[in-house]
């Protein structure tokens, strides 16, 4: 049940958001799938918390959830720094981080978009990404219902 998940994960990354200035929206329709519950838990937190590390104070960090016939789709999008084009084909793997000077201030370790490649692969689902560099990046995962 993606309300609930969603509902449980609210506390913590309206807190998180609100520590870094950023506007905050969540937005889901009633949906359910069969997936494991925790680790699609983990998805949405490592996409919530980049999109909030790697976004200005005073941004906007948006997640909706919605389905067609065959796919749930988590759509998280963010109007921060982005991802240059060279460096998309890089950031799932593991330690991978774009700019250690440019990201050193969000601590990460690079293994938060690894471990969401490895969920969504064992699910079958997939994973667009669209960025543009000082402008923002939209990420869409897709799992099969
Ligand atoms: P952690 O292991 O704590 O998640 P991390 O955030 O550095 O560390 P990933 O989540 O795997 O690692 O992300 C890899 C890199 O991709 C990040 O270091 C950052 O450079 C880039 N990145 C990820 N999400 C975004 C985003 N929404 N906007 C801009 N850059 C991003
Ligand atoms: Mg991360």
């Amino acid at each position: 049940n993606v309300s609930q998940l969603i509902e449980e994960i609210k506390p913590i990354i309206e807190q998180y958001a609100e520590q870094h200035h950023i506007n905050l929206s969540m937005k889901c329709s009633d949906l359910s799938f069969t997936a494991d519950y925790d680790r699609v838990k983990q998805v949405f937190i490592n996409l919530l918390t980049n999109a909030i590390n790697y976004t200005p104070a005073n941004g906007n960090v948006a997640l909706s959830v919605d389905e067609t016939d065959e796919n749930i789709r988590i759509e998280v999008r963010d109007t921060g720094i982005g991802i240059p084009e060279e460096s998309l084909p890089r950031i799932f793997e593991r330690f991978y981080r774009v700019d250690k000077a440019r990201s050193r201030n969000t601590g990460g370790t690079g293994l938060g978009l690894a471990i969401v490649k490895h969920i969504v692969d064992v699910h079958e689902g997939k994973i667009e990404i669209d960025s543009e560099v000082n402008k923002g990046t939209s990420i869409n995962v897709y799992f099969p219902k």
